[in-house]
Formats: structure tokens, C-alpha cells, sequence
């Protein structure tokens, strides 16, 4: 009989523990977990604190009496695993509770301890008033905190995932909120122009979003009270920030959201070998470098699925699925983890923002040869109520491989965003997405989607029917390139126009050919693209040089503003 160890009660710990009892009824599987609770929903936990799910225990999956019911598995909570020793196949085993230590042996050993929240040391870091979000504990003092403190304003580092989700939880229990971000932008996964639509929104809440600005030190204004007069008593139990820009900025409340590191201080000590970016080296079936252990999820490092770069992605879904297929090794059969795409999506307001793949400034960083295309379709047809726009930018090679996608909108980003994850994983290439057979009825979608329009766009770019150009060139063109803006008078109007461009409403071109000049590259712009790329195919064929301004003028003011 096999004895199974697993260290990690949650994401990826939990779905190995419960797999390997669906493949072994004989193996004796046991599971420590350093907190209270397993198979907890990490994932929920913003959305305990905003109010949208509004129990706590839906947030906790299983007990340890539930596993033990049904995968027959020994879940021990608040164990903590301080040694392995690989030589001898044991582990040292810290029962919290008691003080006692214990040596448990194993036979195989799975590692899925996650990662730790970033917390830089700052001073005044460990004040009364900073949180961090990784568990239930942590998520309960943070409600805590709320209730016995009233802060009325809240200061969330960190435009992430957890950042972004944190900041709208708060900020829907009417606090105010302070974003700070020390890049130029939210959501580091997409590119700058597309994250600029996310500061729009966040900015239309009312909310204080500081772009380029991080945090340098805490001070306690209780600490601070105590020297001087000047807090304030409302203040007292607060924050006093120093900001990068040097400025202050008195908060009741910190959320630092910057980021996690993989927990590998175990794995480290034990001498199992790290990988460049400092998580666990495991190959593709998730064997770390002993092969009696295994690891898995946000502890461990992936390879990038298009640059097959060792990368760190603490998502679930990895987690869960390498849970799963070290469950399969660990019992004899030989599965592979195939590469990571880092497919993602965040909900921000009613908006969602979703990526998958490499994004522009992954393929910059990288060098290599990439071309990008905009759209702007419906999320289904326009005639039917409730249609959103989905912007989607597509990377490409200039083959067609798919690259990468970023996707933002009220409606139907996951879809599209899933679709073309599926894509890149298959081999598609821009030109199959035309060819894509999807659901269309009005209420859903249009008969031609949002992906076939994307394929098309990238298609007539590579097969030179339709040239795109991008707002970058349209910033910097040189005195041979003129912008001409072929949207109706009144969008000019009513929407704003690029300074510089000559106007003439796509309906009226071909009788108003003669006050084009011949003798410069026409970069067409309308409103998202579509017309634009009448305009090039009616001028290309009365022998203008043309190019089309890719997502019109809606992706040009994305890319200009902040
Ligand atoms: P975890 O699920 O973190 O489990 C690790 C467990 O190991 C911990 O409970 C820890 O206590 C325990 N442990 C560590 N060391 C030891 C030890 N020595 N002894 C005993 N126990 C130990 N991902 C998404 O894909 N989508 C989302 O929307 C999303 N939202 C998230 C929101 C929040 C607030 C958080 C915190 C994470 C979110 N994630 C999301 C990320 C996702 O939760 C993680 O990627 C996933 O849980 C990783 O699984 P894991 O098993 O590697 O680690």
C-alpha cells in the first residue's frame, strides 16, 4: 500500500488528495494543512468582503470531516509541515495546536503549499491597520477591522487581480478608496491602451486611482499621537502613508496587493532544486527534482506555453489541474502538463477584462516579430437590446500564429477570450478564425462574431488586402502620411477628431476623390475600424497608397489618453 503525503490543504493540495482516492482505494493518503480550513474558495474571498456573496460558509468547499466521508483521505488542519527529509522519505510535522512534532513517512510526497503575499519592508509594515488577502483568517480580520474601526477612507497597493477586486469589494461598501499603482497601469497581463480603458472606469466610480505612485512608508497616527498634537482624534487607529512622490496620504485601512511569492522555503531547505524565477523545479509531470516528490501550483514553475520560458502563474486553474495530474503520476500513470497559457479575467465594475497569451510588452521584452489588430463588435447583434461592445486586441506572428488576446467589455469577454485560448492551444492561426463556426442567434451573438471579425481584420492585414496601421504611427507620421477621418460630421463632433485630419464621411469619398492628395500614404481612421477598411479597399483600388487606422478612432483615444 502506497502512503501518499500532501502538503497544502487547498487549490491544488485538495484536487491531488481527492483524484488519487478516485485512482487507489488502497493508498493511505494523508493531508496537512497549517490553517484552520481546506478546499476553501481563496478565489471568493473579495467577494465575501464586498457583499456579493454574502456567506461566509460558501466560501468553504469541505471540512476535514467531509473529506474523510467522502475520499476516505486523513485531512490534519492546523499541522504544520517544518522538514522533509529526502533521504529518509519523512517529513517533520508541527501539530499547531499542541506543540507536538511528529516524523510521518511517506512513500510519495506532493508539495502544494502556494504562495505568500508580497510585503515589502517598508516601515511601518507590521502596523495595526495593513492587511494582506491570501485566506479565510485574513479575510475575517480585514471584516473585522471594518466593523470595530468604521475607516471611512481605504488605501488598496496594488492594481492585480486581487488589487482591482479588493478596491471594488470596498469601495461597494461605500468607503472611499485610494488605488495606488506604481507602473503606469492596472492589470499588468494587458497592454497599456487597454488598461487605460479600465482607469476610465475606475475613475467614473470616484475612486482615486494614483498611476506611477507606490508606497514607501506606514506610520500609525496612534504612534503618531503620541508625539504630536496634530492627528486628529477621527484619525486615531489610522494610517499616516508617505507615497513615492513623497506625498502624505492619512488612510483608516491598507490593502497591499502586490504581488505573491512562492512558498519554497520548505522545498529550499529540503534541497530540491528552484528554477530561475524561485519557484519549485518540477518537470511536465509536476516531479520535482527527488523523484519520491512532487509540486504543484502557485509554489511551482510553469512553462510558458509560446516562449516555453520557465514562468510563475498562481492561478487556480493550474493549480487544480497539476493537482490532478501529479495525482495521476504519483499512482503509476505518466500525464504531462501542457504548458501555460496564463489565460486570466478579472471583473471590474460591469466590466470584464480577460487575456490570454503574450502580450505586447512580453513580445517587445522578447523581440519578436508580432503584428496586432483592434475590434470593436457588438457582444451580439445591435438590433437585439443589451448589445456591449467587446474591444479585442489580437497578437499575431506574421504567419498568423497566434500569439496572444486581450479582450475588455460588459458582455461576452470570457467567451471570446476562452475561444481564442483554444485557438492558440489547437495551432489556429488568424486566418483559421475566420473560418470559425460559432453560436449566433441575435440574443448571443452576431453571424459574424467577434472572433471572425478579428480573423478578418488580421487576415486582410497579412494577405495585404486591407494594411493596418496603429495609433503609435499615427502620432508620430511624417509629413508623406495624411489622416483622413471618413466618420459622419456629427461623430467628429460629439466624439472628438485626431488634430490634424482631413474629413470626408465614407458615403461621399467616391465623389471626393479629387481632394485627396496622391502624393501621401492615406492613414484612414473611423470610428472602430470597419469603415475604414471600405475606405482603404475604395481608395486602394483608384490607386491610393492607404493604411487603416486599426480600431479607429475609439482604440487611437484609448492609446492617447492616460
Ligand atoms: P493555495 O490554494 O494557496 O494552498 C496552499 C495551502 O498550503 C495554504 O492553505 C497554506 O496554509 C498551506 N501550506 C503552506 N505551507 C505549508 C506547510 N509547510 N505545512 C502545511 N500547510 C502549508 N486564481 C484564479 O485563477 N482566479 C481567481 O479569480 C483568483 N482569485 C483569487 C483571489 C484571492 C483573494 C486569492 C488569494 C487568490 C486568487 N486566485 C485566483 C489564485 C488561486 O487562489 C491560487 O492560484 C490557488 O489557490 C493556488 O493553489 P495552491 O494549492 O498552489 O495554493
Amino acid at each position: 500500500m502506497k502512503r501518499i503525503l500532501i502538503v497544502g490543504g487547498v487549490a491544488g493540495g485538495a484536487s491531488a488528495a481527492a483524484r488519487a482516492r478516485r485512482l487507489s482505494e488502497e493508498a493511505e493518503i494523508v493531508m496537512f494543512e497549517r490553517g484552520e480550513f481546506v478546499s476553501f474558495a481563496n478565489c471568493g474571498l473579495p467577494y465575501h468582503i464586498g457583499g456579493d456573496i454574502p456567506s461566509r460558509d460558501a466560501l468553504l468547499l469541505q471540512t476535514p470531516q467531509s473529506f474523510k466521508r467522502r475520499f476516505n483521505v486523513d485531512v490534519r488542519v492546523f499541522h504544520d509541515v517544518i522538514e522533509i527529509d529526502k533521504a529518509g522519505k519523512s517529513l517533520l510535522v508541527r501539530n499547531l495546536l499542541t506543540g507536538e512534532e511528529r516524523r510521518e513517512a511517506y512513500d510519495v510526497l506532493l508539495l502544494s503549499p502556494g504562495a505568500a503575499p508580497i510585503r515589502p519592508p517598508f516601515p511601518g509594515i507590521d502596523s495595526p491597520g495593513v492587511h494582506t488577502l491570501r485566506n479565510i483568517p485574513d479575510m475575517d480580520r480585514i471584516l473585522a477591522a471594518l466593523v470595530h474601526d468604521q475607516p471611512r477612507h481605504v488605501t488598496v497597493v496594488g492594481g492585480g487581480f486581487i488589487g482591482l477586486e479588493m478596491m471594488e469589494a470596498l469601495h461597494q461598501r461605500q468607503l472611499a478608496v485610494t488605488l495606488l499603482e506604481l507602473s503606469d497601469q492596472v492589470m499588468a497581463p494587458v497592454d497599456k491602451e487597454m488598461a487605460n480603458m479600465l482607469h476610465a472606469r475606475i475613475r467614473e466610480e470616484g475612486i482615486d486611482l494614483r498611476l506611477r505612485t507606490g508606497l514607501s512608508a506606514i506610520e500609525s497616527l496612534d504612534v503618531l499621537a503620541e508625539k504630536t498634537a496634530a492627528v486628529a482624534t477621527e484619525q486615531r487607529g489610522g494610517l499616516r502613508l508617505t507615497l513615492s512622490d513623497g506625498t502624505r496620504l492619512d488612510t483608516g485601512l491598507l490593502i497591499l496587493a502586490i504581488g505573491v511569492k512562492p512558498e519554497t522555503l520548505l522545498a529550499a531547505k529540503a534541497g530540491l532544486e528552484l528554477g530561475p524565477r524561485g519557484g519549485i523545479k518540477v518537470d511536465a509531470g509536476m516531479r520535482s527534482s527527488d523523484p519520491f516528490i512532487y509540486a504543484v501550483g502557485d509554489a511551482v514553475e510553469e512553462t510558458d506555453f509560446v516562449t516555453g520560458e520557465s514562468v510563475l502563474i498562481p492561478l487556480a486553474g493550474p493549480a487544480n489541474r497539476q493537482g490532478r495530474i501529479a495525482a495521476d503520476n504519483m499512482l503509476g500513470r505518466a500525464e504531462t502538463y501542457k504548458k501555460t497559457q496564463g489565460t486570466a479575467i478579472c471583473k471590474l465594475f460591469d466590466l470584464a477584462v480577460a487575456s490570454t497569451g503574450l502580450s505586447e510588452k512580453r513580445l517587445l521584452q522578447l523581440g519578436l516579430p508580432f503584428e496586432k489588430a483592434y475590434v470593436h463588435p457588438g457582444s451580439h447583434a445591435g438590433y437585439y437590446p443589451g448589445a456591449h461592445p467587446v474591444s479585442l486586441k489580437l497578437l499575431f506572428a506574421p504567419d498568423g500564429k497566434i500569439y496572444g488576446a486581450q479582450a475588455i467589455g460588459k458582455d461576452g469577454v470570457d467567451k471570446r477570450i476562452d475561444v481564442l485560448a483554444v485557438a492558440q492551444r489547437a495551432g489556429l492561426t488568424v486566418f483559421d478564425l475566420q473560418d470559425l463556426e460559432l453560436t449566433y442567434a441575435p440574443p448571443f451573438g452576431s453571424a459574424k462574431d467577434v472572433i471572425n471579425m478579428a480573423g478578418f481584420v488580421a487576415s486582410n492585414h497579412l494577405k495585404g488586402d486591407t494594411l493596418l496601421c496603429h495609433a503609435a504611427e499615427v502620432e508620430a507620421r511624417h509629413p508623406h502620411q495624411q489622416v483622413l477621418d471618413v466618420r459622419n460630421g456629427p461623430e467628429l463632433d460629439k466624439l472628438g477628431r485626431i488634430p490634424g485630419a482631413l474629413h470626408i464621411p465614407l458615403d461621399e469619398l467616391r465623389g471626393r476623390l479629387h481632394e485627396l492628395p496622391r502624393d501621401k500614404e492615406l492613414l484612414i481612421s473611423c470610428q472602430v475600424g470597419l469603415r475604414g477598411h471600405v475606405a482603404c479597399r475604395l481608395l486602394s483600388q483608384h490607386g491610393f497608397k492607404v493604411k487603416n487606422l486599426s480600431g479607429g478612432f475609439k482604440t487611437w483615444q484609448m492609446a492617447v489618453m492616460e
